[in-house]
């Protein structure tokens, strides 16, 4: 169906821009310790508070640090930050609860986009990723993260990829394909979101990055590696929390669903039901993701080589072009491994989780063994989910004649489970249109108990 083929295309083609490093056999660089320089080169994401091995976020204005930059008897949220905050968002048209208390820091924000001459219309986005920067970023990586605002740009040109858009992490570019079918839409609105979830992902985590490897006994950063064990290792990375992430986030804070890379993000629902926000938050957000993932992995008893497996197998999921491994893990599998570790047995009787499971068996690229057989029949294919979709629709009063795109997924919007779908929008841009339906729903009863029509706060420029 074109439509659908042109709505798919845009959003898994939205990629983000590294050189990948080869799987096997790892050269040791010149430099073994890959820091800012190399950022740009790698997918893996390292931060050395990671030794701190903390899993607490600050996020809260009241816990926020003050700034180095500000004299000790002010802080984030005293009133004369907030008033002029305050004005300063009226003039820019954003709203107040944009701004989470984090008043100071929306001032130096704003301040550094101003000083970006390069921004252009992405600042329409821009001043709207707020909300984001308010959540996750510690004042100890303030000055990294507004030095690379400070030069994030988007242009239009030739993609390496024959995607819609693409994200250069080491340049800070949001490339838009000139050849796509660019213009103004809600598909553009939500590939802009997910390229400038890129562009948080590479900056709000601070500077200092290095990729994994395993080496067949261990899994550790370039710098940590022996001479010895260069010899024989090999690189690991996550990219379906790179990708997945992207668009998990931007689904949560800008479209209300997740529609893109389907099964990375379905997996991170997962992730975040089975451990809470502050681990799937940390995944993403943190600067060692990969790192992060092993050691959640590692926590609930999984083996060293099961786990490469895993990596491989959830980044086939992604990009469908990677290899896999001679034993694909499922990702259905990983989950229940996961939730027996964390909350026990309960896993069947979970809807939710079951959801989850549905949504990413009905996703699956290819079909490869399950380690437990029962899933396969427990699980519903894509046919049995547009069902299930057609079940919750049939019980709205308000509908509209705007189709679904695919089927229901889950969605966590402060912790609470809801059911969304994108919508299919008119070829006419209509900034009244709902791109997606969130549904309130019982999962245990199956019944819808409230839902809503989501029409996005568009930037005054959409393209
Ligand atoms: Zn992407």
């Amino acid at each position: 169906m074109f439509r659908s083929q042109r709505v798919r295309s845009a959003f898994v083609a939205g990629v983000l821009v590294v050189s990948m490093l080869a799987g096997t056999g790892c050269q040791k660089s010149t430099d073994s310790k890959e820091t800012t320089k190399s950022r740009s080169e790698s997918l893996e994401q390292v931060d050395t508070s990671l030794e701190s091995g903390s899993s607490e976020k600050q996020e809260s204005s009241s816990e926020k640090p003050e700034s180095t930059d500000l004299t000790s008897n002010e802080s984030y949220g005293d009133e004369e930050f907030k008033q002029e905050a305050l004005k300063l968002a009226q003039e820019l048209g954003v709203k107040e609860d944009e701004l989470h208390g984090q008043y100071g820091l929306f001032i130096k924000y704003i301040d550094c986009i101003d000083q970006n001459t390069e921004i252009g219309t992405l600042k329409d986005y821009v001043l709207h990723l707020f909300p984001v920067v308010a959540d996750h970023l510690k004042p100890e990586d303030e000055s990294y993260f507004f030095q690379n605002l400070s030069e994030l740009r988007a242009e239009i040109g030739e993609t390496q990829t024959p995607s819609a858009a693409e994200f250069y992490p080491g340049s800070n570019l949001v490339l838009i394909n000139g050849n796509g079918e660019n213009g103004e839409s809600g598909a553009s609105y939500s590939i802009m979101y997910h390229e400038l979830m890129h562009f948080i992902d590479f900056s709000i985590g601070g500077d200092y990055r290095s990729n994994v490897y395993y080496t067949g006994t261990r899994f550790a950063h370039g710098e940590e590696l022996t001479d010895k064990e260069w010899e024989n290792c090999i690189s690991v990375e996550t990219d379906f929390i790179t990708e997945g992430g992207a668009d998990y986030y931007a689904g949560k804070y800008y479209r209300k669903t997740t529609e893109g890379y389907n099964t990375p993000a379905s997996f991170l629902s997962g992730i975040e039901w089975i451990y809470g926000e502050e681990t799937a938050d940390r995944l993403f957000f943190s600067s060692d993701s990969t790192m992060e993932f092993i050691l959640l992995l590692e926590d609930a008893g999984i083996s060293d080589q099961k786990i490469v497996d895993i990596l491989r197998t959830c980044n086939f999921e992604t990009y469908g072009s990677n290899q896999l491994p001679e034993i694909p893990v499922r990702m259905e599998d990983v989950l229940v491994d996961l939730y027996e570790s964390k909350k026990g047995s309960g896993w069947k009787e979970d809807k939710v989780f079951m959801q989850i499971l549905n949504e990413i068996h009905a996703w699956t690229i290819e079909d490869y063994p399950f380690a437990r057989e029962e899933l396969k029949t427990l699980l519903l294919d894509y046919p049995a989910m547009e069902k299930m979709s057609q079940n919750v629709l049939s019980q709205i009063d308000q509908r509209t004649s705007q189709e679904l795109i695919r089927f229901f997924k889950l969605i966590l919007l402060d912790g609470k489970p809801y059911l969304a779908a994108d919508l299919f929008t008119s070829y006419e841009f209509d900034r009244n249109e709902a791109i997606s339906l969130i549904v309130e729903y019982d999962f245990d009863q199956e019944k819808v108990i409230s839902y809503e029509y989501y029409v996005p706060d568009y930037p005054k420029w959409i393209i």
